[in-house]
């Protein structure tokens, strides 16, 4: 592993290192002697002999030896000094504690930048600035002052936020929960989180990988390598919101409705990375990611000792989509013949209240060993009887020898303490709620499913590439960002779309005679570079049925558009042949997000889209998969599959109408944004009609 040596140093100096307790560079020096760290430690402190017992050192080269790691306290404007003498020094590994760069300001982002530019010179990796340190508890070492050393164990731990750091530690320690790291990334000026979800993928002791993110370094390379590592180990990710540049400024409908974190939901999605909601969900879930075997499948079965839980937990499992086993009717008797004939042997199975240790050993063992069973939750109320810690030993006994993940709810507070205590020695994960547990069971069984999904095929259309370079370069020669609804329609042609024939006029009496030509009813549409939206201001009219009514259109077009948009330049009109299908109309739309690149959009479309929002993302290339899942995830899925009676649309047309756009995107970086709106499906073997469409531009 790359980053070993800020996990298992051989030798730590402490640059900075203090006198006065209180002081960061007194703290951090007292946590890792108190954590019990076996290497060498140095303080370096020029005006200190000796702290606490610990001889001080006045400057590294006089140590004698290079200091497998260093860490730095002393004031920001210091650092960068200290980072050409670690250079000199040719230490390899540092973590930068002090505050006071990017986070303050310019003057503060200017001294970052020289740091980050020594390092790089040097072959220096760094953690931080402004972090509150490393923790590696397998190692001993506690390089931080964010609190006392955990226990050991597999979570590793990546915290954007020191202060958040600092509360899980306290909550980890307070409840026993262990780590094999934790790490404090602060600005992550060079080490990024990238870089240690690299390492913790790699590093033997970290079974799970979790982390609280702000924001993501390199969104693109994010995804390629999350991607990699989740499928050996799971990443849980808390990410909290936080305004991305370039979403704001949206022209197009797929622009104004993905906001940043929609892309952040989409790259998590493709990378396999689970995300969680609170420190609460992330706890729950790394705990049973740690400590029990992944389900095999959705089946769950719940033993209980009282009813109430029990139909909490299958009402949740119901809502989770799970899938509430079905016990055998070999499990079945087996159930009836070591429990009292009151018990309930169908899932939940109630072992009743009176139940001592014993029946819920044979419960949980027999409802494990049925191969409809993919996990078990077992429930517990403390009632008059209750043998909390004896049940407690007894179930992780048998979930040990059963290789099927077991989850424990054991609902109270005194009455079941010695219980807990049991469960947690012994790794099985404890949940304060049926829900909770059933929450967690889905999350891991969505891994599974994530981690044995078919292999991602993206289908690659024949297409006519040549003729849309050559409309996008001109338009950048020329300055032209935005396509317009001609020439926009030119390049989806070129792609495979359908569109209505029609043609641009500039007077009545041409509009008239290209209706004429195309056979009515018509369209006539508004030809302006300035105008986005054209019904908003007027500038369609469907359903022209003769001459007169195109030339009538025409001139009210040209005499109530320059009123209302009196900045606009109208070059003309579109007339265009009226699509007539009882089609539904949809939209397909791409936002560049600045982050994760191309990210599809599919939605009711028509002018409601923006406000029904009925809309779903994904980022680019799109399988053939992707792409029917994206219409799965709106509620439009079921008006286009056919609700009462009603003939649904070709629901294959409109997925390949988004592999298409997405392969359109995909080869075309130029293409910041584009929509297809209204994209008119028809019934099952009908061509759907790419009825209007912007693409607009940025140079590359
Ligand atoms: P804009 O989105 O700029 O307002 P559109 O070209 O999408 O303009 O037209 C608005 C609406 O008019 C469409 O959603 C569709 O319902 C209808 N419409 C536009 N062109 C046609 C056409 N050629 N055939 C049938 N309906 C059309
Ligand atoms: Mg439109």
């Amino acid at each position: 592993m790359g980053l070993q040596s800020f996990f298992n140093p051989k030798s730590v100096a402490v640059i900075g290192a203090s006198r006065q307790k209180g002081k960061v560079g007194y703290e951090i020096l007292m946590n890792l002697v108190a954590g019990g760290y076996a290497g060498k430690i140095f303080p370096i402190n020029p005006k200190a002999d000796d702290i606490e017992g610990l001889k001080c050192y006045p400057d590294l080269p006089s140590l004698g030896e290079t200091p497998d790691l260093v860490i730095v306290i002393v004031p920001a404007q210091f650092v960068a000094a200290v980072m050409e003498e670690c250079a000199k020094a040719r230490v390899k590994s540092m973590i930068i504690i002090t505050a006071g760069f990017k986070e303050v300001g310019p003057e503060g982002k200017r001294l970052e930048e020289e740091v980050v530019r020594i390092a790089r010179r040097a072959g220096i990796r760094f953690i931080g600035p402004n972090c509150l340190g490393v923790i590696s508890p397998s190692h001993k070492l506690n390089a931080s002052f964010g609190g006392d050393l955990p226990v050991p164990g597999s979570i590793a731990y990546i915290s954007q936020s020191g202060a958040l750091l600092a509360a899980i530690l306290d909550l980890a320690n307070a409840n026993g929960i262990g780590f094999s790291s934790l790490v404090s990334i602060g600005n992550k000026a060079d080490v990024n989180e990238l870089d240690l979800i690299e390492a913790f993928g790699s590093q033997r002791e970290t079974k799970v990988i979790a982390g609280y993110l702000e924001n993501i370094t390199d969104g693109n390379a994010f995804v390629r390598e999350a991607e990699i590592i989740s499928g050996k180990k799971p990443i849980l990710l808390m990410k909290s919101g936080g305004t991305e540049a370039g979403a704001k400024a949206a022209s197009s409908h797929t622009g104004s409705l993905a906001g940043g974190e929609v892309a952040y939901e989409s790259a998590f999605q493709r990378a396999g990375v689970i995300r969680c909601e609170s420190i609460k969900e992330q706890f729950d879930f790394a705990q049973a990611f740690a400590s029990q075997p992944l389900p095999k499948g959705p089946k769950v079965a719940v033993i209980t000792n009282a009813g109430g839980p029990g139909i909490m937990a299958a009402d949740a499992i119901e809502q989770k989509g799970l899938t509430f086993a079905r016990l055998s009717d070999e499990t079945k008797a087996k159930l009836a013949q070591k429990l009292p004939a009151a018990a309930n042997v169908h899932n939940p199975v109630d072992v009743l209240g009176d139940a001592l240790a014993d029946r819920y050993e044979s419960a949980t063992e027999i409802v494990l060993d049925d191969p409809n069973v993919d996990s078990a939750i077992v429930l517990l109320t403390p009632q008059a009887m209750t043998q909390a810690k004896e049940t407690a030993e007894a179930v992780a006994k048998i979930a040990k020898k059963k290789g099927k993940p077991v989850l424990a709810c054991f609902l109270g507070a005194g009455k079941v303490a010695a219980g807990l205590q049991v469960l947690r020695q012994s790794g099985i994960p404890q949940y304060d709620s049926p829900e909770s547990a059933v929450t967690t069971l889905h999350a891991m069984s969505e891994y599974v499913r994530w981690r044995t999904r078919p292999k991602r095929v993206v289908r690659l259309f024949s297409v006519n590439r040549r003729k849309v370079e050559s409309i996008v370069e001109r338009h950048l020669r020329q300055g032209l960002l935005d396509i317009g609804e001609a020439e926009a329609k030119d390049i989806i042609e070129a792609y495979g779309f359908a569109t209505p024939k029609g043609s641009i006029a500039t007077t009545a009496e041409q509009a008239a005679n290209i209706a004429q030509q195309l056979g009515f009813p018509v369209v006539l549409k508004i030809w302006s570079p300035d105008i986005l939206h054209k019904s908003d201001v007027g500038g369609v009219k469907v359903g022209l049925n003769s001459e007169q009514q195109v030339r009538d259109a025409f001139d009210l077009m040209m005499y109530r558009i320059p009123k209302k948009k009196p900045e606009a330049n109208i070059l003309g009109v579109l007339v265009q042949e009226m699509v007539r299908t009882s089609g539904k109309e949809v939209i397909i739309g791409m936002h560049r997000d600045p982050r994760f690149g191309p990210l599809m959009m599919f939605g009711m479309g028509g002018i409601m889209v923006e406000v029904l929002k009925d809309v779903a993302f994904y980022l680019a290339p799109l399988t053939a998969e992707d792409a029917k899942q994206m219409l799965v995830n709106t509620k439009t899925y079921q008006i286009l599959k056919g609700v009462r009676g009603q003939e649904g649309v070709d629901i294959d047309a409109i997925a390949e109408g988004l592999q298409r756009v997405s392969q359109l995107v995909t080869e075309f970086p130029e293409i910041k944004e584009m929509d297809i709106n209204p994209y008119v499906v028809g019934a099952p073997g009908t061509t759907p009609i790419a009825v209007d469409a912007r693409i607009s531009l940025e140079k590359k």
